[in-house]
């Protein structure tokens, strides 16, 4: 697995960026909420410091994985595509501040980072983030086969009528 472990603070400072392929199988996180090992995802990551002069993080994340139709059961192809802008914080504290002069930009993220961090973990948590809760094929490639499997219980709905007894 290659390793990208930047110090986020001197990367924004120094307007750093970098760019990569990453396969799914070496995303564990993530090839394992989905149904199969194939895909790969193209991601690039650049620092700057913005006008409030916090170091910044934008993040670029496509490429397709293979989820699981939560209909029929059968493999769907799911294009990731996102982008979102992380701001860099030393410390709790400090995230917190930055949190609340972001307001209402809902599209920024904040992270805490003590020394270096893996630019990988950062795609893999962004990828994570743009799947579906729950995906569906719009129609499902046999959908005789859907409604007979649409009897089975998912353990989702299993746990959604434990919740309502309480
Ligand atoms: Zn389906």
């Amino acid at each position: 697995m290659n390793s990208y472990l930047i110090d986020p603070f001197e990367f924004c400072r120094n307007g750093g960026s970098l760019k990569g392929n990453a396969s799914l199988s070496e995303l564990n996180r993530l090839s394992a909420v989905c149904a199969d090992q194939a895909g790969e995802l193209k991601w690039e990551v650049t620092g700057t410091v913005n006008k409030r002069n916090q170091p910044e993080l934008s993040l670029e994340v496509s490429g397709t994985v293979n989820l699981m139709c939560q209909r029929c059961l059968s493999p769907l192809v799911f294009d990731v595509d996102s982008e979102t802008t992380v701001l860099v914080a030393k410390t709790e504290e400090q995230a917190d501040e930055m949190e609340e002069t972001l307001g209402n930009e809902d599209s920024v993220e904040v992270i805490v980072a003590d020394g270096k961090i893996n630019v990988l973990d950062l795609i893999e948590d962004e990828a994570l983030l743009s799947l579906p809760l729950s995906s569906k094929h719009e129609v499902c490639p046999d959908s005789s086969m859907g409604e007979l499997k649409n009897n089975i219980q998912s353990p989702f709905s299993v746990l959604g009528k434990l919740k309502k007894k309480e």
